[in-house]
């Protein structure tokens, strides 16, 4: 690699970003409620959002609480032992291999900080979570996508296309947009297959809405595979996504390194505390699941008298096959829009090479008939 000139040549301070940067597509986030209101000088109150898999309950009362608890203590940097001490004895992984990230998505770029280089390679599938290219790109390493099997990973594709020079596997469970979801004899299969020095993340943001019976007991699998991580959230049932908490539960060494890369205060007190009193709120957490089982019911019945198709998701979200008219271009820009139009934000999933396809967030049963109704009218 050659040096850079002393004098910058030529004087575009932006030209002087690494190609790989420039080359990222940034992350599209779901529409605003309030930039939605702005646009269409609409009242914020008349807005429903299903747009960002966030939790339609909102916070709970407990962790409101701790929230208010918190406010005299801001003067102060933040402690992180507390909350790393509840989620160890929660998962039963010792302290030592907790780490704490600005939301589950911290921890992503912190593996990437530690794992992916020029030169190196991460292997995820299609469709999957649009965060592991972009962490992956930003480090100069290389994205290698697995053709999804019915819009799931096809983890025998995703073990035959490791390289020499890959260092991480994303593995999202289930995973966002599609909502699907690997049992747990075919990742069990899958870890023992991955060659041991290669990192495998389980990106489990969406574990809380598995039905228990369904849920896999992924950290018991840490004593054997000492390459794995995997990363939680308190974005999604939990319902803290402004306040960005989520953890990594790893091996000890694994913790380390990741340690190295965390800034030293990446969760704030707010967060921490809020954090913890939802981490102990088990019934705020059973609630907001049926809450999505009793809404995924009504909207994918709903989807069903509209004679539309939609992908069977594990999450708090479903997508919708939007139909094309004679089988002309892809229709589900042009439905997005005629729904932001009648106030319910939905989110495009074009970029996630689903051009079809529109992914809706499980609301209250009354964003839920919003949702359906101003998606008929679209239609
Ligand atoms: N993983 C998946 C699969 C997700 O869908 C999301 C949120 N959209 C995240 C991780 C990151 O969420 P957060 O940073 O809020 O924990």
């Amino acid at each position: 690699m050659s040096a850079l000139p002393l004098v910058p040549e030529p004087l575009d301070v932006c030209e002087r970003a690494p190609a790989h940067v420039r080359a990222i597509s940034p992350y599209q986030p779901g529409k605003p409620i309030t930039e939605l209101a702005r646009d269409l000088g609409m009242d914020e109150k008349a807005i429903v959002k299903l747009a960002s898999n966030e939790n339609p309950m909102g916070l709970s009362p407990k962790a409101r609480t701790a929230i208010e608890a918190a406010i005299p203590d801001l003067g102060r940097y933040p402690d992180q032992f507390s909350l790393v001490r509840a989620i160890a004895e929660r998962t039963g992984v010792p302290p030592a291999g907790v780490v704490l990230g600005n939301g589950s998505n911290d921890l992503l770029e912190m593996v990437a900080a530690v794992f992916l280089s020029a030169g190196r390679s991460s292997v995820y599938a299609q469709h999957a979570f649009a965060v592991y290219p972009l962490a992956t790109l930003a480090r100069g390493a290389t994205g290698i996508v697995v053709p999804a099997k019915d819009y799931g990973h096809d983890l025998d594709a995703m073990r035959a296309a490791i390289r020499g020079d890959t260092t991480v596997v994303f593995v999202a469970n289930p995973n966002n947009p599609t909502g699907t979801f690997l049992d747990a004899d075919a990742l069990a299969r899958f870890l023992a297959a991955v060659p041991a020095h290669v990192a495998v993340v389980l990106d489990e943001a969406y574990n809380e809405y598995l039905p228990p019976s369904r849920r896999i007991e992924s950290t018991a699998w840490l004593a054997r595979h000492p390459n794995l991580v995997v990363t939680r959230t308190f974005s999604k049932a939990y319902g803290l996504a402004g306040l960005r908490v989520g953890y990594a539960l790893c091996h000890a060494s694994v913790a380390d390194l990741l340690h190295r890369v965390r800034q030293p205060f990446n969760v704030n007190n707010i967060a921490l505390a809020a954090a913890e009193a939802a981490l102990g709120d088990d019934a705020f957490v059973a609630a907001s699941r049926e809450v999505n089982d009793r809404g995924m019911a009504q909207v994918t019945e709903g989807l069903r008298a509209l004679g539309l198709e939609w992908i069977p998701s594990c999450g708090n979200f479903v997508a919708v096959r939007i139909p094309r008219q004679d089988g002309a271009a892809p229709r589900a820009g042009a439905v997005y829009q005629a729904m932001l139009r009648q106030g319910v934000i939905v989110r495009p999933v074009a970029g996630y090479e689903m051009p079809d396809y529109l992914r809706v967030t499980i609301g209250l049963p009354g964003e839920n008939a919003r949702f359906l109704a101003a998606l008929r009218a679209a239609l």
